[in-house]
């Protein structure tokens, strides 16, 4: 497969400026999420890439092969999109050979190829069966093995496992990654849905509002956010402001060590729900204010004796609203950043996608 290289991407639709200044690469068999909230510009992006929109600025390359004016069916890109887009009046057979018999492979050849990928995504019994007759999960990789069968240079997923159930894109993300990983694929992979962009991909560009805002491996952009959008949309972030002094976190309510790489100064803290324990004593006295059963583990907000309000994990449901708590931090699970870097709004939390 090829490595992709977005340059500078500029996209504008009369005054709507979709994507600005965009740069990303994505090396020979790997797969870049494209993560963002609705509007940020991921599918602009996407289809710069396939070919369907012209940048007003900026280039696209597979290897060193500029590909910004090729028009989308020279690209040799394979396309899933999240409306499978299946043929209905040929078999599944014919649906993943398809692009196949568009490029003059004979028919043994093109059975074989196609055989072969059906195998691979575990659906070979399906091989002679009519798409409408199929679930999502089996359109879905019936469209995978269609896109995979051309041997695509780049490989361009667009919200692919949108309208799947929970359990079984859980599976899927976990198949379908370990196959394309094995496979060499280079892919972007569009997605608003955090966990999906984070079990998926190698790596993950954060977009907001036409750019990019970080890029990194799923452990980066969670534990290492560049900024405040960053954390607030990969999984959910307490906020705090502090200074660092001599070695010592102030935050107000609590002063906690921290390791001496910290600069002295004021810095801005992201702690995830999981740095904090909780118990009867500890380090920051707080008022528990809700709590939410999600299976795995308890959501709780809680509020420190200054009003600031932090979300929680608990491992279970040992603490019910208007509990006396305290808190303590994990200083190795806290996040320092400079100042400027982080521009704290209101403190507390907020969660999106998945
Ligand atoms: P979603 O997750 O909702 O699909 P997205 O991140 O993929 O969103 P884009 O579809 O890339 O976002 O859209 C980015 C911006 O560009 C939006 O403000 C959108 O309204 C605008 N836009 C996209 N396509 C066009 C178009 N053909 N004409 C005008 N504006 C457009």
């Amino acid at each position: 497969m090829a490595r992709l290289t977005i340059d500078s991407i500029r996209k504008e639709y009369d005054r709507t400026v979709a994507v600005e200044d965009v740069s990303l690469t994505v090396d020979d068999g790997e797969i870049l999420g494209l993560l963002g909230p609705s509007g940020c510009g991921k599918t602009t992006t996407l289809r710069t890439v396939a070919g369907f929109e012209t940048p007003t600025d900026g280039h696209v390359r597979f290897d060193d092969e500029d590909m910004t004016h090729v028009p989308p069916e020279n690209r040799n890109i394979g396309l899933v999109f999240q409306t499978y887009a299946l043929f209905d009046n040929m078999t599944v057979r014919d649906n993943v050979a398809f692009g196949l018999k568009m490029r003059g492979l004979d028919q043994s050849e093109r059975r074989e190829r196609a055989d072969e990928l059906l195998r691979l995504l575990g659906i070979e019994a399906l091989a002679n069966r009519n798409p409408q007759t199929l679930s999502g999960g089996q359109q879905q990789r019936v469209g995978l093995a269609r896109a995979l069968a051309i041997e695509p240079r780049v490989l361009l997923l667009d919200e692919p496992m949108t309208g799947l159930d929970a359990k079984l894109k859980r599976r899927l993300r976990r198949e379908v990654g370990e196959l394309l990983a094995d496979l060499g694929v280079t892919a972007l992979y569009v997605t608003h849905d955090q966990a999906e962009a984070m079990a998926m991909c190698d790596r993950i560009a954060v977009m907001n509002d036409g750019h990019v805002e970080q890029v990194g491996t799923p452990e980066d952009v969670y534990e290492r956010p560049a900024n405040e959008f960053v954390a607030n949309f990969v999984g959910t972030a307490n906020v705090f402001s502090g200074t660092v002094v001599d070695g010592s976190l102030e935050l107000g309510f609590t002063s906690i060590p921290v390791d001496g790489d910290s600069p002295d100064g004021p810095t801005t803290v992201v702690a995830r729900p999981e740095a904090f324990s909780v118990d009867r004593t500890g380090d920051v006295e707080a008022t528990i204010l809700d709590c939410t059963y999600q299976g795995e583990s308890v959501r709780a907000t809680a509020s420190l004796s200054d009003e600031t309000r932090v979300t929680l994990r608990l491992p279970g449901s040992q603490f019910s609203p208007d509990d006396e708590v305290a808190l303590t931090f994990d200083a190795a699970s806290l996040h320092l950043t400079e100042s400027d870097r982080l521009h704290p709004g209101e403190i507390g939390a907020s969660e999106r996608g998945g």
